[in-house]
Formats: structure tokens, C-alpha cells, sequence
């Protein structure tokens, strides 16, 4: 699984006898050693597979799919409307990001405390890529782990030049899939498909944003893999504080694997024959034997691997197994801990929070488009003078029922009788989520600076100022 290290000593030793003192992926010179880990059969792969594509389902098909004319789940940060199935949250406040991510959070820690780095060998789309789909791909095109590493440190030949372009052509193409939708999930897709037929030019920023973002999927999914896990991820290194010993983890049972074949004389051997199948599908390099270790991102594949052992031996199962370290000392696993109480409690507090936010929230959010025809229009009023139009359609969005009525008040004193607002809506009332309606502006072209106007005008509902917003009047430049 891992290449060879460059001193003598560890060039003779069995590679998959890990150093005590360093990390599986790193040798004596601190450089990173590549893993080629083995696959398995067993029924902890299977179940873990079939949830894999059911999650890459979700992940990569989910926005592609509309229900009432919305993609079924769009997070448009630009615009600040989130949509899921087909329901619209409008007008996106900071404070409901704010309540939405810490009570997320606290729900993964109470997972956590519960079922260990469930989200880690399940759920993570890190994981679930490159498990379910990049080393697939990888094992079909340059076979097994033997050969794959094999491959790697064979020289550049007429084999390996193409069995490496085929898989970094198909990883190119599947990272490139990946990052569109992504930008789907903000944009939407068909607004994505619609820029990706045109110039890059015509969208630079997006296309720039899907290249970087193609370009970090390639690099993390095709080579950088579990480094990803045991250096950046920081829900990894919080590990210990999440869990106490009462979770559930992928352990080891010392108790009965030790001592293990080759260190005592046979008959004083415990169930762990030594054989490393166990380090050898593990994707992150390391020995579960040594306990646990931030490293495991608890995939279950030593289970299988070690399971497979035991039924060749005509042994229990379960020599690795999902156990938490009470249950290992002997004691009952605690279901319900004071840790995940506490977890659970703060989650469900924000999202009452959320609830409440959400169906008492008032606030009105205001957008001006400029309306498709010219950006103003002259109007002479016969007696000399020239009265200047904009016209913009104005979306009013709201979260909650109820019917709002506002008021636009311009800020500048000065200006207030300098500039007419005329819209249809007498008085401006909002009984729908969204409301578009058009609004104009008339103003005297003389108020202009350099043919433009930064206009504030402050939102007033009951009386109150609840927002302020710039409209940009335009007009001919003196
Ligand atoms: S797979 Fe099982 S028997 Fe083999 S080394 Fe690992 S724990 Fe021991
Ligand atoms: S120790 Fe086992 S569960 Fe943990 S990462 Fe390795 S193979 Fe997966």
C-alpha cells in the first residue's frame, strides 16, 4: 500500500509495519508517501457503496431536476434566495445564515457524540467521490493496488502514458461535472448550461470560478485525497472534543486480538494473526491496532478486511467492529450522554429560533432592475424645460404571510421635491412572498451630476426606517 521509504533499514522492513513515531502517509524526510490501498469485499462495502450512489445522486442530480419552474434546491447568495422544492425563502438575512450554520453545527456534533465520524466515512462528499467514484474509475483503468503502484514506479512507457491519460481525462471530465453543478446549486442550472454554451468571454468571472473550482476537485478527488482529511480538514481535528467514550467508532478489541500472532508462542496468541489486511485497504494509512487515531475517517473497510480474516479462521467475527471504548472496557455504551443532550438542546434551540425568525420576520427587501428599454427617456414639457425618466421594476420579497405596507422616502431633504416616484401600487403593499412592479423616477435633469445620481432612499414599514437602498438615476451628462 505505501511506497517503500528511502533508508536501508526501511527499505528491508515490511511496509506495512507502520513507524510509531510519524504519519502512515509521511516517510523519514517528512515526504508524502502515496497510498495504494487494497480493496475489499464485504458486506460494511457494500452497504456503505449503495449509499454512496444514492448520496451522488443527490449531490449531482438534485439541481438539474425543476419542480414548479425552480430547480429543487437553489442557494442564489447573489440574490439572497434560497429555494428548496419548490418553495422560495426570499430576501435571505444574515441572521438566518447565522442560525441555520450554528444550529448545523451543533446537530453534527450531537452525531458525532452519538455515532463517531459517521459524517466522515458516510457522508462526506470528499469520501463519497472519491471511494465511489475516482477510485473505481482509477482501479478500472490501472487495475489493482499492486499494479497501480507498480504502474507508478515503472517508467514512462507507451502503457503507462496511456492508461494515465485516460484516467485524468475521465477524472478532468468528471471534476468539470462537479464544479458546473456546483455552480448550479448558486446560479442554477440552466442559467450554467446557458453561459457554458456561450464565449467564456461573455461571463468571465463564472467561467473563471468553474476552471478553479474544476481544477481543486481534480487535484483533491485524483491525487491529494486523504491528506485532505488528515491535514486541512478541520471537523477531523475536533474530534476530541466532539466525542467522549460512549460513541461509536470503528475500534479494535485488544482485549481479544492480543497478543498477536508472531510476538508470543502460539498457544498464548490471541485472535489477530498480524496479516495487516486491516492496514492494507485502510485509505488513510494507518493501524487501527494502535487504537484511535484522528487519522480514521472510520470507512469500515478494516472491518470487512479483518472480518474476512476471521471467517477464513473459523473465528467470531468483529474483531474490528463499530464499538464505542466503554463497550471495549467491558461497561454498557451509554445511548444517550450528558455531551449529546447538551448538543442536541443547543441545536434544536436555533432551529426553533429559525422557525420563529422565519414566520415573524417583516422585513421587506427591495431590488431594482433597470427596465430593457433605454436607461432614461427625455420628456420635454413645453415650456423650456425637460423632465428626465427612469423606469425600473421593482421586486419586493418577503419572508413569512403576512401583508406588509412600506413607504419610500428619499434621504437627501433637498431632493424631495426635486424627484417624483410614481409606481401603480397605491399604497405599496406586499401580500405576496415576491410582488414585481414597475416604478418610475422623474426628476429634473439639472440635479444630475455627470449625467448620474446615487438616489438613497430609505424603506419605511409602520412608520419605522427598516432598510435603506440606492437606486442609480441616470440621465444626459451636462
Ligand atoms: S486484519 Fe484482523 S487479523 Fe489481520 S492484522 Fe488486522 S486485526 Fe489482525
Ligand atoms: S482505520 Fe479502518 S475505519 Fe479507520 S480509516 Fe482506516 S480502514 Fe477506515
Amino acid at each position: 500500500m505505501a511506497e517503500e521509504n528511502t533508508t536501508v533499514q526501511e527499505k528491508t522492513k515490511n511496509i506495512f509495519e507502520l513507524d510509531p513515531e510519524r504519519l502512515a502517509t509521511t516517510d523519514a524526510h517528512g515526504n508524502r508517501v502515496y497510498l495504494y490501498p487494497e480493496d475489499v469485499k464485504g458486506p460494511w462495502k457494500d452497504r456503505r457503496h449503495l449509499f454512496y450512489w444514492f448520496l451522488m445522486v443527490i449531490y449531482l442530480v438534485t439541481p438539474w431536476i425543476y419542480h414548479k419552474g425552480k430547480p429543487l434546491v437553489q442557494i442564489d447568495i447573489f440574490n439572497r434566495e434560497f429555494t428548496f422544492f419548490g418553495n422560495t425563502l426570499h430576501g435571505v438575512e444574515p441572521i438566518f445564515m447565522f442560525l441555520v450554520v450554528i444550529s448545523s453545527l451543533f446537530f453534527i456534533a450531537f452525531m458525532t457524540s452519538l455515532f463517531g465520524r459517521v459524517w466522515c466515512g458516510w457522508g462526506c462528499p470528499q469520501t463519497v467521490f472519491i471511494q465511489g467514484l475516482f477510485l473505481k474509475i482509477e482501479k478500472l483503468v490501472e487495475g489493482n493496488a499492486r499494479k497501480r503502484r507498480d504502474l507508478d514506479r515503472g517508467p514512462w512507457n507507451a502503457e503507462k502514458i496511456i492508461r494515465k491519460s485516460i484516467k485524468w481525462i475521465i477524472f478532468t471530465a468528471i471534476s468539470l461535472h462537479i464544479a458546473h453543478t456546483f455552480f448550479g446549486y448558486i446560479l442554477g442550472p440552466r442559467e450554467v448550461l446557458r453561459m457554458s454554451m456561450h464565449n467564456p468571454g461573455d461571463n468571465m468571472g463564472v467561467f473563471i470560478g468553474v476552471m478553479i473550482l474544476s481544477g481543486i476537485f481534480l487535484f483533491d478527488f485524483g491525487w491529494f485525497r486523504e491528506q485532505f482529511c488528515i491535514i486541512a480538514c478541520p471537523y477531523g481535528r475536533m474530534q476530541s472534543v466532539l466525542m467522549d467514550e460512549n460513541s461509536l467508532i470503528v475500534a479494535y478489541d485488544q482485549k481479544r486480538g492480543e497478543p498477536r500472532r508472531g510476538q508470543v508462542p502460539r498457544e498464548q496468541e490471541g485472535d489477530c494473526i498480524n496479516c495487516y489486511n486491516c492496514v492494507k485497504v485502510c485509505p488513510t494509512g494507518i493501524d487501527i491496532r494502535r487504537g484511535t487515531q484522528l487519522e480514521c475517517i472510520a470507512c469500515t473497510m478494516c472491518i470487512d478486511a479483518c472480518d474476512n480474516i476471521m471467517e477464513k479462521l473459523k473465528r467470531p467475527k468483529g474483531l474490528i467492529r463499530y464499538s464505542s471504548e466503554n463497550e471495549l472496557k467491558g461497561q454498557t455504551r451509554k445511548k444517550i450522554t450528558p455531551r449529546s443532550v447538551i448538543y442536541v438542546t443547543i441545536s434544536l434551540a436555533f432551529i426553533t429560533a429559525l422557525t420563529v425568525f422565519l414566520s415573524t420576520s417583516s422585513n421587506l427587501n427591495f431590488q431594482f432592475y433597470r427596465g430593457a428599454e433605454a436607461p432614461f427617456q427625455i420628456v420635454d414639457n413645453g415650456n423650456g424645460t425637460k423632465t428626465i425618466v427612469n423606469h425600473f421594476t421593482m421586486k419586493v420579497t418577503h419572508q413569512g404571510s403576512e401583508t406588509h405596507i412600506a413607504e419610500l422616502e428619499i434621504v437627501e431633504p433637498t431632493l424631495k421635491d426635486k424627484i417624483q416616484i410614481v409606481t401603480i401600487l397605491k399604497p405599496l403593499k406586499f401580500d405576496k412572498p415576491e410582488v414585481k412592479t414597475p416604478i418610475f423616477f422623474k426628476f429634473d435633469p439639472k440635479i444630475l451630476v455627470n449625467g448620474k445620481l446615487p438616489l438613497m432612499l430609505n424603506v419605511k414599514q409602520d412608520g419605522k426606517v427598516t432598510s435603506t437602498l440606492e437606486v442609480p438615476l441616470v440621465g444626459p451628462a451636462q
